[in-house]
């Protein structure tokens, strides 16, 4: 039985995650369960899988979970117990799937304890690829990707020689505003941007979506995660979110990992690598994936994409600025304090006005965040002046 936790449960990717050790039964032993303050889908969490250990950021509402199940389990707060819960011992894998910046710490944390790690926050590789990839070499510690289109590219690599790479290609869905014209776009509201045709996930990813900011990030993540260079990375708009990604070999041949949109399959090979089990996602018949498209970006429609990758080729604490700049641009947009429009050009004032030096150390990512963060939110209370 491989013994786990989430890091991040009661979120999105942590339910689908819980979800699929429940189909799977017997092979996982929920250990431990982290999450920041959302008592209540954690108590129901806590009922259902009996975890040993659980960590809640918030002092408040971990004592309201525990006058609400009792405390039949180890309980600790916050950032230490989430740390606690990233480090167990006798855990094999360890599942990151809080969204934003607060998932380099445990992420770095797992990885020093030397679990196996399934990665689905993206913003770790983002903000400190080159530490991370060299710590889990170091440690000897594999990182698998949960993102579906990572998942796809690390499937459809698997066994092959490096050298026979000429690209690889990561698919977009293109969002909810792929057919706007860029008027349209940037009069956006919340809830237009939470629409996304494919796929149900959390806010911050969905709007992430709709400005292709998401793209951008992943294409980062590739680089780290393959060890390949920009200029071999493509992101292609591919509206049906069928193909999840593809690699490009250099003898002209694509090889693609096609499946319904659902996390439940990529999260499922994460937890089960390197085997395969039936899953309990829909299925499908290869004529019902019918009208396969892909498009090229529109990057005058979306800038964030370029912006990101910009970021990502620059290096050093440039992704952290600009990573940050975006968390905190959407949680303003998702409050209603910043129009759609905007977030593009926070991204690129943050970018001017912030130094992006190089990383000695893990501190200057943390610090980088800070002044980020302080940075962008007073330009947007400014009204962006
Ligand atoms: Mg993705």
């Amino acid at each position: 039985m491989k013994r786990i936790c989430i890091i991040g449960s009661t979120g999105s990717i942590g339910r689908t995650t819980l979800q699929v050790t429940k189909w799977l039964s017997g092979m996982f032993k929920v250990v431990g369960l982290a999450c920041n303050r959302n008592w209540m889908i954690m108590a129901e969490q806590v009922i259902e899988y009996a975890p040993e250990v659980v960590a809640i950021r918030d002092k408040e509402a971990s004592e309201k979970l525990v006058k609400l199940v009792g405390e039949d389990f180890k309980l600790m707060t916050g950032d230490e117990g989430i740390m606690e819960v990233a480090t167990l011992p006798d855990v094999d894998l360890v599942v990151i799937a809080v969204v934003g910046s607060a998932g380099l710490r445990p992420t770095i944390e797992a990885i020093k304890a030397g679990k196996t790690v399934a990665l689905a926050n993206k913003e770790s590789l983002v903000m400190a690829g080159d530490i991370i990839m060299e710590l889990a070499e170091e440690r000897g510690v594999r990182i698998l990707p949960v993102d579906s289109e990572h998942s796809a590219i690390f499937q459809c690599l698997e066994g092959r020689d490096i050298g026979e790479l000429d690209k690889i290609v990561l698919t977009a869905s293109g969002g909810p505003f792929l057919n706007l014209s860029k008027n349209e776009i940037e009069k956006a509201t919340l809830e237009n941007a939470l629409n996304h045709p494919q796929w149900r996930m959390g806010k911050k990813v969905s709007i992430d979506s709709a400005t292709l900011f998401n793209k951008g990030l992943e294409v980062i993540e590739a680089h780290h995660l393959f060890g390949i260079p920009y200029e071999k990375i493509d992101v292609v708009i591919h509206p049906q979110s069928i193909v999840h990604s593809l690699i490009k070999l250099v003898d002209s041949s694509y090889i693609a990992q096609l499946a319904p949109s659902d996390m439940a399959i990529p999260i499922q090979y994460a937890l089960t690598y390197p085997q395969r089990y039936e899953s309990r996602s829909a299925d499908y018949e290869m004529y019902e994936f019918n009208n396969l498209e892909f498009i090229k970006p529109d990057t005058e429609k979306f800038p964030c994409l370029e912006i990101a990758i910009e970021a990502g080729k620059q290096g050093g604490l440039c992704p952290t600025v600009v990573s940050v700049a975006d968390e905190v641009a959407v949680n303003a947009f998702i409050e209603d304090k910043l129009g759609f429009r905007y977030i593009p050009i926070v991204l690129e004032k943050a970018i001017e006005n912030i130094e992006c030096g190089r990383i000695t150390d893990i501190l200057d990512i943390f610090e980088k965040e800070e002044e980020t963060r302080n940075f962008v939110t007073s330009l947007i209370k400014g009204g962006l002046k």
